[in-house]
């Protein structure tokens, strides 16, 4: 590899770029992880940054500077030496995230997107950080800092920063309906993402009774009849999944991990890289033995700073001790892992934008078919899977596949993950059989509504689910139960809304993250998500008028089935279901120009 502009770089970090090309069968794969370590270097990527990726990768300087514009981390100028990105999105906003970010705004004296003029503050409004659980949250440069009040904020501005880096560890502890947790018996367990503390909890049992032990067909098979099945939102058979990959194939085939959890209300896998990195791990090796698979991405969202250094000490540590690598075990069977980091945009989620940011492009998603185990990363046989599904397979191979499937409902195989957030009394991440009613999860996990309010309506699997009403929420959380009942499972985001929330403000927190994350591929949704979202905020401005719902509905229609991804679809639902449901809130709105929710919740 030729060494181009050596000064801009110190040799160390020349080494490093070395390594980290090295690292990809295809070199531009590289240019977002060479463009994360310029800015690292320098607070931002300089023009002589992205001429340097564009001459060592070789390719053309458009690339870089179109990688750059695409990707909201990966800025063009410099911060403010504290940069703080406030969410906004709707698990944080009813929490109050809008009075954190206008305290921010008065204390700094200036707007988002804007920096303080002595250099010290960059203020950001910024869409879902995966933690809801602790809304309002900020980041702050790297770190997380949760329950965003005038208090907290003001720690910041005096440089006293955030008090902790493990967030997860404050997760609530469940009893599970089974009386035994699984991923989530390693949430409280000291030093739980070590490899000793794994091998102590039955770590790599499953690996051991797998390779070399089973046939692959026969390991798919199992996958199949546990009833495992997407659990990052599509819901697909993972074992059948994992079947469409040629078994006869000249080319590699790979594994893609999905770790970009970016869905507003979805913060479960966090807890995996954070709490139980091993797990995933071992799951990951079956998951390439039962495929014929010996490399395998992780390619994780570049917020999940914390996650991203537990997951890779977990990997060196795995690769030091010979559960990575060449012979895993002994057994034969090489895996090795390459972690990824993305540079902020929450299309690189859908799992063809994933491929094409992991090939170091833009995050626009593909036209399929073909699909990605036909044609995936650089053009060949891939599996992509979620992070809690992979974590679930050493229980399948540990127990047995009876005992996994029969945890859940008909079809809906073992435990799952769910996210709480919005106004219950102690939002986290709860783990229990799936289909458990979607009333035990509010009422009986997560401690009811705050305040002692009454529950007005759930948004039972991430923003893209269509909305549930409080008379609706009798519902087993699966992903046949929910479609039936209209709705989907999703990413098992479980967003609470209390009689204080107007309707029309928390369908403007959905509208506004839409528009912002559309790739812009396709004119219906591109366009669609824009005037949606300048509609919503006209009727919640109190400027409605009275053609509004019906051009709402209108638009939401045409986009729904018109578009490349699923994207298109999902920025739709909620405005469809918002709309049929509180159509009344919506019209008052528009009527009076001004909340009567908010107003008489004001009035006391
Ligand atoms: Fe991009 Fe939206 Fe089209 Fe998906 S539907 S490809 S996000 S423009």
């Amino acid at each position: 590899m030729k060494v181009v502009a050596p000064s801009l770089f110190s040799p160390d970090i020349q080494e490093q770029v070395a390594k980290i090309v090295a690292q990809y069968e295809r070199k531009q794969a590289a240019i977002i992880p060479l463009l994360n370590l310029a800015q690292e270097q320098f607070g931002y990527v300089t023009p002589e940054a992205e001429k340097f990726v564009a001459e060592y990768l070789e390719v053309p300087i458009v690339q870089v500077r179109e990688v750059v514009s695409f990707y909201t981390l990966l800025r063009p100028s410099p911060p403010g030496k504290c940069r703080i990105a406030v969410c906004t999105t709707t698990g944080c906003a009813l929490r109050g995230a809008d009075k954190a970010l206008e305290y921010a705004k008065k204390k700094l004296g200036i707007k988002p997107g804007e920096t303080t003029p002595d250099g010290r503050f960059t203020l950001e409004s910024v869409e879902c950080l995966g933690a809801c659980e602790f809304g309002p949250v900020a980041q702050v440069n790297d770190t997380y800092m949760g329950y965003l009040s005038e208090q907290t904020l003001d720690r910041i501005f005096q440089n006293v920063g955030p008090d902790r880096e493990d967030w997860c560890a404050e997760a609530p502890v469940v009893e599970t309906p089974t009386g035994e947790p699984l991923i989530s018996r390693f949430f409280h367990m000291k030093e739980s993402h070590k490899l000793d503390t794994y091998l102590q909890h039955r770590g790599f049992e499953a690996v051991k009774k797998t390779l070399g032990k089973m046939n692959p067909d026969d390991v798919i098979d199992t996958v199949k009849k546990s009833n495992l099945r997407g659990l990052g939102g599509a819901g697909f058979s993972v074992g059948m999944k994992w079947s469409f990959v040629p078994k006869e194939t000249s080319k590699p085939k790979y594994l893609v991990v999905n770790a970009d959890e970016g869905e507003p209300g979805t913060f479960k896998d966090k807890y995996i890289l954070v709490k139980a990195p091993h797990l995933l791990i071992e799951g990951m090796i079956l998951a390439s033995y039962a495929v014929g698979i010996h490399k395998a991405y992780l390619y994780i969202r570049k917020e999940y700073q914390f996650p991203y250094e537990r997951l890779k000490a977990a990997v060196d540590e795995a690769y030091a001790k010979g559960y990575l690598g060449k012979n895993i075990l002994g057994t034969g069977f090489d895996l090795d892992i390459v972690i990824h980091r993305g540079a902020g945009a929450y299309i690189c989620g859908e799992e063809s934008a994933l491929l094409e940011s992991l090939e170091g492009k833009k995050g626009l998603p593909r036209l399929r078919p073909p699909f990605p185990a036909i044609v995936g990363l650089f053009g060949c046989p891939t599996v992509i899977n979620n992070v809690e599904t992979l974590s679930y397979l050493p229980f399948i191979f540990d127990r047995g596949y009876e005992w996994f499937a029969g945890l859940g409902s008909p079809k809906n195989g073992g435990m799952k993950l769910y996210c709480v957030s919005g106004r219950v009394e102690q939002p986290g991440v709860y783990e229990l059989p799936m289909g458990t009613s979607l009333r035990d999860i509010i009422f009986q996990y997560a401690g009811g509504i705050a305040e002692g309010r009454k529950l007005k309506a759930v948004i039972p699997g991430g923003i893209s689910a269509n909305i549930l009403t409080a008379g609706e929420i009798d519902v087993k959380m699966d992903f046949d139960s929910l479609k039936a009942a209209g709705t989907m499972l999703g990413s098992s985001g479980v967003m609470v809304l209390d009689d204080s929330v107007c309707m029309v403000k928390a369908l403007s927190y959905a509208t506004k993250f839409f528009a912002h994350e559309s790739c812009g591929q396709c004119s219906p949704c591109r366009e669609g998500t824009g005037w949606i979202h300048k509609i919503v905020t006209r009727i919640l401005q109190g400027k409605g008028k009275p053609a509004d719902l019906d051009n709402l509905l209108d638009i939401a229609a045409f986009m729904g089935g018109n578009t490349i991804c699923a994207f298109g679809d999902a920025a739709a639902m909620p405005v469809t279901s918002y709309i049929k449901k509180f159509r009344a809130e919506f019209e008052y709105h528009i009527q009076h120009k001004k909340c009567d929710i908010e107003n008489a919740d004001a009035n006391g």
